[in-house]
């Protein structure tokens, strides 16, 4: 199947948002070459005429996301105090084609540029953020997300089909730190891997904490419909104890369980969490902030 790239002339680029840590999103791409198979944005392709099975087989660019930011900024700063923005609730900021397009560098740049007091935020899975360290330093307010779901990159190629590998990551993590940029660890969405093999948990937490973050978010898996249609394919092809754990999934009981081992976990290496709980919204579709 070859890939699709289609560059879009979007009407807007900023959206009021409900998630809790911030005010407005930013999406600069619709789509996501990541191809997660967890991926709660899969959903949007019903915006641009793609089916929730072809995540990950398309990009639509926003090609003009830079100047309409432009004018948008200066909205937004008549605010007071000023609202706090993530990228990206629905994409990655940072993906491969970024390298290309730079909408992402573009968008802080103008954040930075305007010395915006705001609390940016961006969530990414991708080393690609170092290319933008430079712009990171200059906003006054900002701070970046790293999902890692696991350090085993084997299971990370398993379900993240063409992100950047977990040791990547906790790299990535380490050179933001050294940097000086506010950083937190998004552990989203907890693998059933990790309730078959708590140990699995115990070495993220304390790589995480090892790479110099003390802060992490961590979130459920939460499978709606459309979501649970992707991910069965691929537990299909995992153990029979994996399959199990991922039916019980969606239980409370199940919940709890995990929740008592990730506590452990965050008093062991003396972790903050983010919202002081592990995020559940599965019935709350337009609250995600599990991706990037
Ligand atoms: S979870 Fe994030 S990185 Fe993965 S496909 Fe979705 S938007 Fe992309």
């Amino acid at each position: 199947m070859t890939f699709k790239i289609e560059e879009i002339q979007a009407k807007s680029i900023i959206s009021a948002t409900k998630v809790p840590s911030a005010d407005y999103v930013i999406n600069p791409y619709t789509g996501c070459q990541f191809g997660c198979m967890y991926c709660f944005a899969s959903f949007m392709g019903r915006f641009v005429g793609e089916s929730n099975q072809n995540w990950g087989n398309y990009v639509y660019v926003k090609s003009n996301a830079v100047e309409l930011i432009q004018k948008d900024i200066l909205r937004l700063m008549k605010k007071s105090p000023h609202p706090r923005v993530i990228l990206s609730t629905v994409t990655d900021p940072y993906q491969g084609l970024e390298k290309k397009y730079r909408l992402t560098r573009g968008i802080l740049q103008t954040f930075a540029s305007h010395q915006y007091q705001g609390r940016i935020g961006v969530l990414t899975k991708s080393p690609m953020i170092l290319d933008d360290l430079d712009i990171l330093k200059k906003i006054p307010n900002v701070e970046v997300g790293i999902t890692i779901t696991t350090s085993d990159d084997k299971l990370s190629r398993f379900l993240e089909i063409a992100a950047p590998s977990a040791s990547a990551r906790l790299k990535t993590l380490r050179a933001l730190n050294d940097a000086g940029i506010q950083t937190y660890a998004f552990v989203g969405p907890l693998l059933p891997h990790m309730k078959h093999k708590p140990e699995l948990l115990d070495k993220l937490f304390s790589e995480i904490k090892a790479a110099g973050t003390s802060t992490v978010k961590v979130e459920y898996l939460n499978l709606p419909q459309y979501v649970r249609s992707r991910m069965n394919d691929v537990i299909q092809q995992e153990s029979e104890e994996i399959q199990v754990i991922y039916q019980n999934s969606q239980s409370e009981n199940y919940r709890e369980a995990l929740e008592a081992i990730i506590r452990g976990y965050l008093d062991k290496y003396e972790f903050r969490l983010y919202f002081d709980e592990i995020v559940h919204h599965i019935s709350k579709q337009n609250l995600v902030e599990n991706n990037g």
